[in-house]
């Protein structure tokens, strides 16, 4: 488990030996490692800056232990840190007393939105649960082939009014078919730009506003490392999210942007993608990440 951060951290500490525990020297020692060891995790720099100092003010307060050497008591700090921002926890997916859940899913193009709009379909079919995916990007007829392509794949519905209706209304209609047809949960997909976009924030708030879904999932490409931390700040400022799935974690992204999604909007990561095909969607563990996070 971080071997890189722990290596690291036993040298820094080997030049102040004879200090057995930790102090004020040491700790500033640690935490330029620390520092380091997250923002090559792809963990943003003001995310970081506030993380290192609430490490900061735990270490210093930390009873010596004896017995204990103090680089893993403070290793042990990070650690407990980092899952703690993190939730602790794995955060289910909502489900609604009374069907169907409503789920829209948010963020840029070419994150994975709609291979995860299908995934998460599967994975709740796994639960049980039967979907309804609503096609409402409009804008690129070839996003609409794709997710329909996709519900054929997985023989989960599609529902779809082409490219010349309004997204909220096809947004609208969908949650209606699926009260109608008695589906468990119904996953809107929504279209995404290449950079964050007003009328796209825009359009996104009033599907929202008219639909009230129970969840709003931003997905967010975890190879975008630095930049996961301005766009979740504006996705929630501007829409609200209650979670996140982050995507490409098979790539060799350390998966920092988990930690800035969630230091910057308190909602928690819910899923996380880990290759192409529709199978591949996993729960979030903060414990895992945290380790992933520190290298
Ligand atoms: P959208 O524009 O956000 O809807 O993105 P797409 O769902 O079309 O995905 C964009 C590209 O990323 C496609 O080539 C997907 O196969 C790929 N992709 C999506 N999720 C993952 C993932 O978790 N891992 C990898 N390696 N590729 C992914």
């Amino acid at each position: 488990m971080f071997d890189a951060l722990a290596e690291r951290l036993e040298s820094a500490w080997k030049t102040l030996r004879g200090q057995d525990k930790i102090s004020q020297s040491n700790i500033q020692d640690a935490l330029r490692e620390v520092r380091r060891a997250l923002l090559e995790g792809d963990v943003n720099l003001q995310v970081v800056k506030n993380f290192i100092a609430d490490v900061e003010a735990k270490a210093q307060g930390a009873e010596v232990i004896s017995g204990v050497r103090p680089d893993q008591q403070f290793i042990k700090i990070v650690y407990d840190e980092l899952v703690q921002v993190m939730g602790e926890t794995n955060v289910p997916i909502a489900s609604a007393d009374k069907p169907p859940t409503i789920v829209l899913m948010a963020g840029l193009q070419g994150t994975g939105k709609t291979t995860a709009t299908a995934k998460l379909a599967l994975y709740l079919r796994k639960q049980n649960r039967s979907t309804l995916l609503v096609a409402t990007d409009i804008y690129r007829p070839a996003a609409i082939d794709q997710l329909v392509t996709l519900g054929k794949q997985i023989d989960v519905p599609v529902f779809e009014l082409g490219t010349d209706a309004n997204p909220v209304e096809i947004a609208r209609q969908g949650v209606a078919q699926a009260k109608a047809d008695g589906v468990d949960t119904v996953i809107i997909d929504t279209a995404g730009r290449l950079q964050i976009d007003q009328d796209m924030m825009a359009e996104l708030a009033k599907i929202k506003q008219t639909v009230q879904p129970h969840e709003t999932l931003l997905v967010v490409d975890a190879m975008t490392g630095q930049e996961a931390a301005n766009l979740t700040r504006t996705f929630h400022e501007q829409i609200g999210i209650t979670g996140a799935i982050l995507t490409k974690l098979d790539g060799d992204s350390r998966g920092g942007a988990a930690l800035s999604v969630r230091q910057i909007s308190g909602q928690p990561i819910k899923f996380v993608g880990v290759g192409e095909k529709v199978e591949a969607l996993q729960p979030f563990y903060p414990d895992r990440m945290a380790s992933r996070i520190l290298g």
